[in-house]
């Protein structure tokens, strides 16, 4: 299972915003993002405007890396988009919104995708009664992700739980906190995805 290892902070200041690969961390003023102005390097002042070029791929990297996808998993999650009915851009977030990794994160079993890929790859998981342990399992609306009996004393799971009712746990998810269950409402709209995403320009650096 392939995965980015580095330093996650600096992602999120090589993009210039929070993409929230870290956590609790990530509300608090401990963020990197709060405490340091301009990109990760050396020569970080020198970087100045950008062409049409840039500015796709830049939205392309921040989204990929929100996700925490490698390249070769975004693109091809980007064709699916594609062959499907319907908006190239919003059916692309759908779908990596449907992933297995983050509706865990969503709804609130983990404290950011990056540790919901964990836990899922983990096998602590079912999806309506069977053990899933594929990050990128797709979800869909009417499906049940709980908790499996044996892992619902995990400290991480636990812990992240309690945290999420300070960022919420969206309208499309229905949290029962005692049954360590939540079942997806439906798959969220675009207006439902806050996030500043302009998935229009991942659109036309894939279509070049
Ligand atoms: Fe990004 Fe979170 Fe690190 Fe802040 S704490 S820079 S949001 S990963």
């Amino acid at each position: 299972m392939a995965r980015y290892r580095g330093p996650v902070c600096r992602l999120c200041r090589r993009e210039g915003e929070k993409l929230f690969l870290k956590g609790d961390r990530c509300y608090s003023s401990k963020c990197a993002i709060e405490r340091r102005e301009g990109h990760p390097g050396q020569h970080s002042r020198l970087r100045g405007r950008f062409s049409e070029y840039k500015i796709q791929l830049r939205e392309k990297q921040k989204v990929k890396r929100m996700y925490g996808l490698l390249e070769k998993q975004f693109r091809a999650t980007f064709h699916e988009a594609d062959r499907r009915k319907g908006v190239t851009g919003e059916n692309l977030l759908q779908l990596l919104e449907s992933r297995l990794d983050n509706m865990v994160y969503r709804s609130g079993f983990a404290s950011s995708r990056i540790e919901g890929r964990h836990l899922v790859g983990h096998g602590h998981f079912l999806v309506n009664g069977k053990r899933v342990n594929i990050p990128s399992y797709v979800v869909s609306e009417g499906d049940v992700i709980t908790v499996r009996e044996k892992s619902r004393q995990i400290g991480r799971i636990n812990e992240s739980m309690v945290a999420v009712d300070a960022r919420q746990v969206p309208e499309w998810i229905e949290l029962d906190k005692n049954e360590f269950q939540a079942k997806i409402r439906a798959l969220p709209t675009r207006e439902q995805l806050t996030h500043p995403m302009k998935e229009q320009l991942i659109v036309e650096l894939y279509s070049k």
